[in-house]
């Protein structure tokens, strides 16, 4: 009897190892498909995410799909043919908002796709549906809108703050909304997996800027998961060289405007909790030159001693 007790009690520890256990060693990898933010058609916002060790992947933002996983192919950070890729590893697209440099590669490659979901929040699906997957834009691939509807795609709104399910996929998602150029309204998606995350912010502009205060909002829900070092990585936009005129922003950042909103993340964190997460930087605009200034003034301005992480199209970013 006692035995059987203590093999009992041996069980349920073991378990309680192997879950707690997973939870916390949970990571993500990350295949950038496109890390442009513009001019480049074969190199615009596209992330692929899934857990370490699964095949299960959604897809932020879609700006480039086919090029990308050519690339990733090429540096054999995914294995196959890259429509197949596409049909069968991504699970679904998560678009931050409807400008053509995040849904292009989308819209493009459809036809070739399999049936899948298309989260956002209802305003950027609204776009998709009257103005792209329209007869007389292309076809309607979607569930609603112009008919005929071929419903390949099937629209799944989200309403901010709340958390759904990725179908498919091991992950859940939460939605934030961004300003963007106000009024005009982007998102931010934290991506879960277990205990971990990752934050993706689609465009964004600084809430001095905007007169708004989305990220100040974003950072209050996110700071709690940096104390508690669940938060992996943040995938975040810096667009245009300190240089920019504030009046020709049009809803980006720069690198002074970047660590400007980031030091009142930090302020809201424990000390050195925020240089332990990966600070991805998308949305780099052309042409070359800028980017280069882009890169310098970033790295240059690095005062917060961040963990910062330039991704390149196709090589795979392994998040710890
Ligand atoms: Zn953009
Ligand atoms: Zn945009």
């Amino acid at each position: 009897m006692l035995k059987k007790i203590f093999s009992a009690l041996l069980l349920l520890s073991l378990c309680a190892i192997h879950s707690s256990g997973q939870g916390i060693n949970t990571a993500f990898k990350i295949i950038p498909l496109g890390v442009k933010g513009g001019d480049d058609e074969s190199n615009l916002s596209s992330y692929m995410i899934a857990p370490k060790g699964s095949e299960k992947y959604v897809c932020l933002d879609a700006g480039t799909i086919n090029a990308g996983i050519q690339r990733a192919i090429d540096h054999q950070s995914l294995k196959g043919i890259s429509e197949e890729i596409q049909r069968k590893q991504i699970k679904g697209y998560l678009l931050s908002h409807a400008h053509l440099d995040h849904v292009a590669g989308l819209i493009i490659n459809s036809p070739a796709d399999t049936a899948k979901n298309i989260y956002g929040m209802p305003s950027v699906l609204n776009t998709l549906r009257d103005k792209y997957f329209t007869w007389d834009a292309w076809a309607n691939f979607a569930n609603e809108g112009e008919k005929p509807q071929l419903k390949k795609y099937t629209y799944f709104p989200l309403i901010g703050g709340n958390t759904y399910p990725l179908e498919g996929t091991e992950m859940k998602v939460k939605a934030f909304e961004l300003s963007h150029g106000n009024p005009f309204k982007s998102t931010a998606f934290l991506i879960s997996h277990g205990e971990s995350y990752v934050l993706y912010l689609g465009d964004t502009g600084a809430d001095e800027i905007e007169k708004s205060d989305k990220l100040a909002n974003l950072w209050q829900n996110i700071a709690p998961l940096i104390n508690s070092g669940q938060l992996k990585a943040i995938l975040m936009e810096v667009s245009f060289p300190n240089e920019q005129p504030e009046k020709q922003l049009f809803g980006h950042l720069t690198p002074k405007l970047f660590y400007s909103e980031l030091s009142k993340l930090q302020s809201l964190t424990n000390e050195k909790a925020l240089k332990k997460i990966s600070l991805i930087v998308t949305h780099i605009k052309p042409p070359q030159h800028n980017a280069e200034k882009i890169k310098q003034q970033l790295l240059l301005g690095n005062i917060l001693n961040l963990n910062l992480i330039f991704p390149e199209q196709g090589k795979l970013l392994t998040i710890n």
